[in-house]
């Protein structure tokens, strides 16, 4: 049978990053990001690699044009890959984000952002940076991101840095804790699969209003209120929240803070069955920033998303969203 194009494309990567593990002696996911240097730059940028390995890769390589495949076809089979490479090393709260919550908050983002041609974007916890590209290849035609992304993990920003590269999407990498300062001017547009626990950082955290007086505080706390400092006023944040968010003991200072700075205008509610457990399902936070003369939507847009193979079902919720949009967002 003749193979799709993305298994094809995952082949490449599979296959030239396992043969660089074994010669490199390195794990696959350095190996996936040494292979991916190659196939961007076109030639091999391992100097110490054997003459023989070095034609094998060459010859894979030469069967394979990437400019032929589609940015996110290609996104899609380096998902695969980092998918295949995680699977064993990386722990559950650096994990990517799954492209179809990346779509939908594409969706979302050209919803609430309609009245502006060009916009920047954040991903202060870019990781891989799957979420941020499933958002930039499905940008509306002619439309300009100006992207930029932030992680603390120099190889899962690596792994970004070259996925941008493969997919031909311009983004400013930095490589450093998202809770220091940050060097980039305040944008339109926050998004981030929150990485959630303890902050280790105490002299840090105590910059933050949402610090906690006893112990370590929560980091999905402190980066809601680093995004929303680096947000412009009247700009827009996509969070991606553990469900129980707001029913922790710290809950009620997080109320105060969001109501002093910013406007909820959605909670969208993930279906658990895309999620391990139910205890790791997640919601997506809308947030308006405030800003002189805007005011709060009539009513919070709060909805259950329903499983995507439920096709009825999300037609209705669809028309729910449409007809809330034109009801709170005119103009
Ligand atoms: N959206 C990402 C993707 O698609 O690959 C996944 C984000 S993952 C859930 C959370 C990320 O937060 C991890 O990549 C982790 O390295 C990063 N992170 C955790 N603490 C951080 C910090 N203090 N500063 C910057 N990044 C941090």
């Amino acid at each position: 049978m003749k193979k799709m194009p993305i298994e094809k494309l995952f082949s490449l990567f599979n296959e030239t990053a396992e043969i660089l593990q074994e010669e490199l002696q390195c794990t696959y996911l350095e190996a996936l990001a040494e292979t991916g240097e190659n196939i961007f730059q076109q030639q091999i940028v391992q100097p110490e690699i054997s003459e023989i390995t070095k034609k094998r890769l060459e010859k894979k390589y030469s069967e394979i044009q990437l400019p032929a495949y589609k940015s996110d076809d290609i996104r899609r089979a380096y998902q695969f890959a980092i998918l295949k490479g995680m699977k064993d090393s990386v722990q559950a709260n650096h994990q990517m984000t799954p492209d179809t919550i990346g779509y939908f908050i594409s969706y979302l983002i050209g919803k609430f952002t309609n009245d502006q041609k060009d916009i920047s974007i954040l991903d202060p916890a870019v990781g891989t940076g799957n979420l941020l590209f499933a958002i930039l290849n499905k940008k509306e035609q002619g439309r300009r991101m100006e992207a930029y992304g932030v992680d603390v993990d120099d190889l899962l920003l690596r792994l970004g840095y070259i996925g941008a590269n493969l997919q031909m999407q311009s983004v400013e990498f930095f490589n450093q804790d998202a809770l220091k300062p940050l060097f980039i001017d305040p944008v339109d547009v926050i998004v981030c699969d929150l990485p959630v626990g303890y902050y280790p950082d105490a002299a840090n955290a105590a910059n933050f209003s949402l610090k906690r007086e006893q112990g370590h505080s929560y980091a999905h706390h402190l980066f809601i209120e680093q995004s929303i400092k680096h947000t412009k006023p009247g700009g827009y944040l996509f969070f991606l929240i553990p469900n129980d968010l707001f029913e922790s003991e710290e809950a009620p200072k997080l109320h105060e803070y969001l109501k002093e700075t910013a406007y909820i205008q959605a909670v969208l509610q993930l279906p658990p069955s895309m999620f391990a457990s139910g205890q790791a399902a997640k919601s997506i936070l809308v947030l308006q920033k405030k800003k002189t003369g805007l005011k709060p939507p009539g009513e919070v847009l709060l909805a259950a998303i329903p499983k995507l193979s439920n096709k009825e079902a999300m037609d209705r919720m669809l028309m729910k969203m449409e007809n809330w949009f034109e009801e709170n967002k005119k103009g």
